[in-house]
């Protein structure tokens, strides 16, 4: 298969072949573990063993929509603020000299569909693509920031802008942290699955309408610059996740101010890493 796709089924870590999906632990005959975490932290031997790995007639077909997040619990989660041009426009903001970071706590995290009790009448939407660690770094630098990167997957950074902003000068990360706030998926795609991994486009739609529309290469700091930038200052570690910013199109800045309802579906997609969905419900 070209690529690797990565998901988690029932709590445990399967490879997935096009419309099927393998148990890993089982078809390595306990080579890795059934868990993910422990996966993602032998990551370029998993790799290394699944490029060889293709589905049996009995392995199950796999249903996007029983899939659980491919990183159940990271030991950290960034948020990059302000990392595309059209989007620090329409807030009104300066382009940033240098990338805007802040925590989205891991409880946050939940899976690629499902439900997200909104937490108040201001919360919004953010479709971001989302790196996944796969190998310890600390100071590395641009050139060889990309081989310490599992893959990708699509994220939504689901932000209360009243908690966001409730204080001078603004604290962020609460607002983005709150249960269900960090919706990850559908599968960790490595970088090899996708035709140029600095130019993705993605997209959000809001119960089938599109609000955001763009693509990877417009961000401001790419890819490899944010992790050399956050591994100057600290250790990343294998299933670590950096949300790299939302492109233009949020509610909490357009004309008239547009915020999530209960009851709307948000429709996440990022092209060659897939789809993911989820209703909104009251807190
Ligand atoms: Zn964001």
């Amino acid at each position: 298969m070209a690529g690797i796709r990565f998901g988690v089924f029932q709590t445990r870590a399967v490879l997935i072949d096009d419309t099927q999906m393998i148990d890993i632990e089982t078809r390595s005959g306990g080579r890795f573990p059934s868990g993910p975490m422990g996966v993602l932290a032998v990551w370029d031997d998993f790799v290394g063993w699944a490029r060889g790995i293709t589905a049996n007639a009995d392995d199950p077909v796999v249903d996007l929509a029983a899939l659980d997040a491919p990183v159940p619990a990271p030991h950290a989660i960034f948020g990059i603020g302000l990392n595309y041009r059209d989007h620090a426009a329409e807030a009104g903001l300066d382009i940033p000299k240098r990338p805007m970071v802040f925590t989205k706590f891991p409880s946050c995290i939940t899976g690629p569909s499902g439900e997200i009790a909104l937490t108040s009448n201001r919360c919004d939407w953010e479709v971001e693509l989302v790196v996944v660690i796969g190998k310890r770094a600390h100071k590395v630098s641009v050139d060889t920031a990309m081989d310490h990167v599992a893959g990708f997957c699509a994220g939504q950074d689901i932000s209360d802008r009243r908690q966001q902003f409730a204080d001078k000068p603004p604290q962020f990360s609460l607002g983005k942290s709150a249960a269900g706030f960090g919706p990850i998926g559908p599968v960790i795609v490595t970088l090899d699955a996708l035709p140029d991994p600095h130019d993705i486009a993605l997209h959000c739609a809001i119960d089938g309408e599109l609000v955001q529309s763009s693509r990877t290469s417009d961000m401001i700091f790419s890819v490899p610059e944010l992790i050399a930038y956050l591994s100057d200052w600290v250790t990343l570690e294998p299933g670590d996740l950096i949300f790299t910013g939302t492109p233009s199109g949020v509610g909490s800045v357009r004309t008239p101010r547009r915020y999530l309802q209960a009851g709307e579906t948000i429709t996440t997609q990022i092209d060659g890493i897939g789809t993911m969905e989820h209703t909104c419900t009251e807190a």
